[in-house]
């Protein structure tokens, strides 16, 4: 789950973070009230979507000359036409995808003089099995493109979860990211807090960028991104209750509902899969045929004929599906249910697409009967690679 920037702001200063002050701001006369809490001179109005490349993006509405989701304002009116042009339109960044995200909230802040623009982000690295910092001078700019352009630039500090992060971490992460001396005994503290916060809410990850030193030459936190494991959830309330929906794909949080392991993707061909592994796999065959899916999803294991039936529904109405694969291997899973939920959702919601159904293991053969006998225009296949074959020519012909 991902929060927005301001929500993560306020989670971090509770860990003594440093943090500019600031309001969020969802009208634009609580932006001009917010603006008026401010001290000034300078103010930044952000637009509060959950994707980066603010600063550089553009609204739809707007044209390509006009300025983008992050704007630095003189004043308070500034701050007021910012807010006017921002708020309801669509900001498109290189994270948004092309139909770009409304911009419902803003955060209003204090602006500050930036000396040098840091990166510094932390996530759970699965090579050493341990939390790790990785720190960058360059910051402000977009990551990926700094590791595959120059890799040296970007340092990897592990944390030993016996001891936490010890002096000689913290200036090790100084030491890469080149910093003066009192932004390295800020560094001190603020390594501990972050990574403080990043294990007491069980994130997946936590990204600055960037950090600045200010030209006090103090440190502080200017963009903050964090994404909390789905699966430590029930244990932080605090965090559940920041959760924006609107943010959120509305067949993903559908699908969430059951209980479903369901991620939408770009494609055309929908995929009802049971183990994670199989899909992945599905997917893969689906695209080495020149097909693109329309998701990932995995109903698991022991579902029921109701899950079956939410999960069918929901691939249907996606209107980028073009052609539906239904592929089981029957395992703990029986493929009657998944008939039965299949025959039940296409007479709640019918079936406008070309649908191939691939069946294997427990009860399959009473699984292809209810589908043989339904009447439902369905072709059938006989494994993975024939399923893939088919539903590929299928949406190609279509
Ligand atoms: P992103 O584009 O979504 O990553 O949004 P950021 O919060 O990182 O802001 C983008 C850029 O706006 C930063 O890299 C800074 O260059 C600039 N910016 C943001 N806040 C301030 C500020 O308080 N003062 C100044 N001078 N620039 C800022
Ligand atoms: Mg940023």
């Amino acid at each position: 789950m991902n929060i927005h920037e301001h929500q993560a702001k306020a989670l971090l200063v509770r860990f003594g973070a440093p943090v500019a002050q600031g309001h969020p701001a969802f009208t634009v006369d609580e932006a001009r009230k917010a603006a008026e809490q401010l001290p000034g001179p300078l103010w930044v109005v952000k637009s509060q979507i959950h994707a980066g490349g603010r600063g550089k993006g553009k609204f739809k509405e707007l044209g390509p000359d006009a300025k983008g989701g992050v704007r630095l304002a003189k004043s308070v009116d500034e701050v007021v036409a910012h807010a006017k042009e921002m708020l309801g339109n669509t900001l498109v960044t290189h994270q948004t995808g092309p139909d770009g995200k409304q911009v419902n909230r803003l955060y209003i802040e204090d602006g500050a003089d930036i000396s040098r623009e840091l990166y510094l982000s932390l996530l759970v690295n699965r090579e050493s099995g341990q939390v790790s910092f990785v720190v960058s001078t360059e910051g402000g700019m977009d990551i990926e493109s700094v590791a595959d352009e120059t890799p040296e630039k970007i340092h990897t500090i592990d944390i030993d979860p016996l001891t936490g992060v010890t002096d000689d971490d913290a200036n090790a992460i100084a030491d890469a990211l080149e910093l003066g001396e009192q932004a390295r005994v800020d560094m001190l503290d603020l390594a501990r807090s972050l990574y403080e916060a990043f294990t007491a809410k069980d994130m997946s990850m936590l990204e600055i960028n960037p950090l600045i030193v200010m030209d006090n030459g103090r440190l502080r936190v200017l963009d903050a991104k964090l994404s909390f494991d789905g699966n430590a959830l029930f244990r932080h309330e605090d965090v559940r209750e920041l959760r924006d929906m609107s943010e959120e794909d509305d067949k993903e949080i559908e699908a969430s509902k059951y209980d479903l392991a369901y991620i939408a993707l770009d494609g055309n061909i929908g995929c009802m899969v049971n183990g994670a592994g199989l899909a992945m796999a599905t997917m893969d065959i689906i695209k080495l045929y020149g097909g693109e899916p329309a998701n990932f999803l995995d109903v698991g294991g022991g579902a029921s004929k109701e899950k079956v039936t939410a999960a069918f529904k929901i691939i249907t109405a996606d209107k980028n599906v073009q052609g539906i694969l239904v592929n089981i291997f029957g395992g703990i899973m029986r493929c009657d249910v998944i008939a039965e939920g299949v025959v039940a959702a296409v007479k709640e919601v019918g079936l406008k697409v070309p649908l191939v159904v691939r069946l294997e293991g427990t009860n399959v053969d009473k699984g292809k009967k209810i589908l043989n006998e339904s009447g439902l225009d369905i072709t059938s296949a006989d494994d993975l690679d024939d399923a893939a074959k088919k539903i590929t020519d299928a949406v190609k012909k279509g």
